[in-house]
């Protein structure tokens, strides 16, 4: 061990909350930001990072995958700061090309319709600008970041989503690892994630809690709930209608299409087309280009096999789709407002013989949660400044696939690693909590609020 530096971590977004997850690192006067996303649930401005805490530009950005709110601010920081690097896996540099893209043209629609002020927070330049600097690396091998201090990164498979990386960080006096969003358990594709190689001590466990609060005995394993969603599936399917699968573009969306192909080979969900939404194909596109980074056991389908959703603004499309069974697998996950999975809903409501089966995360303030907790007759708005919908469907379900890992994993983590400080980030406050209770004695932990920065080398 060389010389003691000072080490301070400061929380930008994602402290005490899910969040638009943002760290800053810094290592004797160098400033390294971990993930630089938007928050999922705010505006504007209020969207981002609290950016206003980086006194000057920092170094560089590691991104350890494509969800926006891990990289959805990306392309302001670099607007901001045009000098700065920012680095992540091969396959996450294109993923955030696509999803960065689409953010603009999302932005640039609710600008529109909506007014709110801010947006678009960039345009397809800054991204084109933030895209030409931003280098990829492979999982395992490390590199120097060209900063004062060298610093060593290593990216590390974290199995949540093509491309999802844990980030080890290694200076003279300090080792840090951010665990990013990581899952142990194999999904359809995607395969647990790698375990840090023996020998390394780590200082600082950066750790992700998203389900901190979720109790597994509540909680299928992925391949029974698939079972289960199947079996619905199949259902809606005999009785000649058709089953919407809201999905997240990046992850779910992959997931599930060959979860279903799946099924349709052991003759468990019927021979019907499957649709795929833009967004999610494109990001299909990247699981083929990249299918070596899936889990060994995956079996990725060719993206021919399923078909194109269309327009699905015009009502002509949706009606098409409706004429004979079918399943749909659509962006929005939460079924936003506008998006497919919502304009495909506003058609399937008004009956009652389809099926539409939620199955990620969806939050209590948007239509999805409405849609899932609707009752007969409840009318309901799909599209901004649209008329409501009275819903008559009854066949809603959740179906819960998790590409985070389980709690008990979180604590065997740091149980493994080891380290000396234990920082519990993105999370819900009761999952913070629950971490917190539960971490056993010997680690110094804190679970800082946005804002706190904290010493780890005290
Ligand atoms: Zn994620
Ligand atoms: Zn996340």
């Amino acid at each position: 061990m060389g010389p003691k530096n000072k080490v301070t971590f400061t929380v930008l977004g994602g402290g005490g909350e899910v969040g638009a997850n943002c760290f800053l690192l810094t290592i004797d006067g160098c400033q390294i930001l971990l993930d630089c996303g938007t928050h999922p649930k705010k505006e504007g401005l209020d969207a981002l990072p609290a950016f206003p805490l980086l006194a000057r530009s920092p170094h560089a950005l590691l991104v350890s995958h494509g969800h926006v709110d891990h990289c959805g601010a990306t392309p302001y920081l670099h607007r901001m700061y045009p000098e700065v690097y920012t680095y992540a896996t091969l396959p996450t540099v294109r993923i955030m090309d696509r999803m960065l893209h689409n953010s603009v043209a999302v932005m640039e629609t609710i600008a529109r319709e909506r007014g709110v002020a801010d947006y678009p927070l960039y345009d397809h330049e800054d991204v084109g600008f933030a895209m030409r600097r931003t280098h990829g690396h492979e999982f395992g091998v490390p590199f120097i970041l060209d900063a004062p201090t060298p610093i060593s990164v290593r990216f590390q498979d974290a199995g949540h989503v093509l491309g999802s990386a844990s980030v080890l960080l290694q200076t003279d006096g300090h080792t840090l690892f951010y665990t990013g969003d990581i899952c142990e358990t194999d999904q359809e594709l995607m395969g647990g994630y790698t375990p840090l190689p023996p020998g390394i001590e780590v200082d600082t466990l950066v750790i992700e809690s998203t389900h901190g609060a979720t109790n597994e005995a509540d909680v299928l394993p992925y391949q029974k709930e698939a079972l289960r969603l199947g079996r619905r599936v199949a259902e809606v399917l005999h009785r000649g209608g058709v089953a919407l699968i809201p999905s997240f573009a990046l992850g779910r969306t992959q997931e599930m299409l060959n979860v279903i192909a799946r099924m349709q080979e052991e003759g468990i969900v019927p021979h019907v087309p499957v649709y795929a939404s833009g967004l999610g194909r494109a990001i299909y596109e990247l699981y083929a280009r990249y299918e070596g980074y899936l889990g060994e056991h995956a079996n990725l389908r060719p993206l021919d096999q399923f078909g194109r959703v269309g327009n699905v603004w015009e009502r002509d499309i949706v009606d098409e789709l409706m004429s004979r069974p079918c399943i749909i697998v659509a962006t929005s996950g939460m079924m936003l407002e506008n998006t497919p999975s919502a304009l495909i809903a506003e058609r399937m409501v008004a009956e009652t013989h389809h099926g539409i089966f939620f199955v990620g995360y969806v939050d209590h303030e948007t239509l999805g949660y409405k849609v899932l907790h609707a009752q007969p007759g409840d009318r309901l708005q799909f599209r901004l400044g649209g008329p409501a919908t009275e819903v008559r469907l009854t066949n809603i379900g959740r179906f819960h696939f998790s590409a985070h890992a389980k709690r008990s994993t979180l604590c065997k983590l740091i149980e493994r690693v080891g380290p000396r400080n234990v920082v519990f980030v993105h999370g819900d406050p009761d999952a913070l909590e629950w971490m917190q209770d539960n971490v056993s004695n010997g680690y110094r932990h804190v679970t800082p609020a946005i804002g706190q920065t904290i010493s780890l080398t005290e």
